[in-house]
């Protein structure tokens, strides 16, 4: 930290985003990103975006929020684009926390969250999930708090249904609730349907992982014409070219080309079922994923030395050292070959864990 750095900042601790190691050419399964390339359209409408990068985009996303009104059937006023879901995430954090209303996530949930707050210098608590990983509903009526809530979880991938968020709503009624639809197209139900029930929600989603534009960074919020306009208000003072046109040009190429998005999250979840199904066979536990990503411990190894020995072997997933969630690794469903490879790669470290087990178990004899 410089001299300079400010003292209302000296305690802040940046969120890790997934390691992108360039050593070597690893299988990266350990980012929750598509393992396909976006639709054809988004690739074609970029390239020719980038033809006019002389001139500022276009600050009302006009096409992009056309797009997305007619896909989702919401009125233009109820939708804001953001660089990433995670500027949308931030704006909430800046237009609906303070001190007198703290934001509330689970312990074990996106670990931006705690970041967002404290640069924000927000109040912030933290709810335990269940032992199970799952959320007790029932903890987060009548906070009189900001409530964050990715749905589907991560890294747990576990999800609420629509009916147990209503249930968080209606016992929130002066409070926003933030619902984080991140990877909602794999296998969750989303809140959209509900924003004109409810003024206090807001649901935010992204480009990112079922539209495979991770790199494009766009994201949005829907949610009722008033919350959108104070999210434009935090948006006009801060960056009101938050969309590069090139990214504009390819959200609108994408869903165009909606079907796509659907044919990959087919895939994903196909290749999600038949890893769940090798991981079992070979021990592991896990949590019941809704998303692009398993949640996976095995009884005889740690989840540190299985990720070291993945990585040594050219495969990369995602371990936490957070306390409660140390046994577990991340791991994000790539393609078929992939996912082969990350199976066979596991078996024979735990083929030879044991086997090292055996010889040990031998010579103390
Ligand atoms: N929410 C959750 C739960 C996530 O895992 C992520 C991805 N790291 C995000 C939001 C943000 O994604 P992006 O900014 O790429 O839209």
């Amino acid at each position: 930290m410089s001299r300079f750095f400010s003292e209302k900042h000296s305690a802040l601790v940046p969120y890790v985003p997934g390691e992108q190691p360039k050593d070597m050419k690893y299988i990266k399964l350990n980012t929750n990103e598509a393992p396909y390339p976006p639709s054809e359209k988004a690739i074609a409408a970029s390239a020719e975006a980038a033809k006019n990068l002389q001139l500022y985009s276009d600050p009302e996303c006009s096409g992009l929020v056309s797009a997305i009104a007619d896909l989702y059937g919401i009125d233009k006023e109820e939708v804001l684009f953001t660089n990433g879901s995670d500027e949308i995430l931030n704006f909430a954090f800046m237009a609906y926390c303070d001190d007198n209303t703290p934001a509330l996530f689970a312990d074990i949930t996106y670990g931006f969250y705690p970041v967002f707050a404290e640069i924000n210098h927000v109040p912030y608590r933290e709810i335990p999930l269940k032992d199970d990983f799952t959320i007790d509903i029932t903890e987060y009526f009548g906070q009189k708090s900001t409530i964050f809530i990715a749905n589907p979880n991560a890294p747990t991938g576990i999800m609420l249904t629509r009916a147990e968020i209503e249930e968080i709503l209606k016992n929130n009624p002066d409070n926003i609730v933030v619902i984080d639809e991140a990877y909602v197209d794999f296998g969750g139900e989303s809140c959209v349907p509900l924003i004109n029930k409810y003024d206090n929600l807001l649901v935010t989603q992204t480009f990112s992982k079922s539209r495979s534009m991770a790199g494009a960074r766009l994201g949005f919020g829907i949610a009722c014409r008033e919350l959108i306009r104070d999210l434009n208000t935090i948006k006009y003072s801060t960056n009101p070219y938050n969309i590069n046109s090139m990214t504009m040009a390819a959200g609108i190429g994408c869903l165009a080309d909606d079907e796509y998005r659907k044919r990959v999250c087919g895939i994903v979840r196909e290749n999600r079922a038949w890893t769940e199904d090798a991981l079992k066979k070979l021990g592991f536990e896990m949590t019941e994923s809704r998303t692009n990503f398993l949640f996976a411990k095995h009884p005889d190894m740690d989840g540190g030395e299985l990720y070291r020995k993945l990585k040594e072997r050219g495969i990369l997933i995602r371990h936490f050292t957070k306390e409660r969630i140390r046994d577990y690794n991340r791991i994000t469903i790539g393609t078929m070959e992939q996912m082969e490879a990350f199976v066979s790669a596991v078996k024979t470290i735990l083929e030879e864990a044991a086997a090292e087990r055996t010889d040990a178990a031998t010579e103390v004899k």
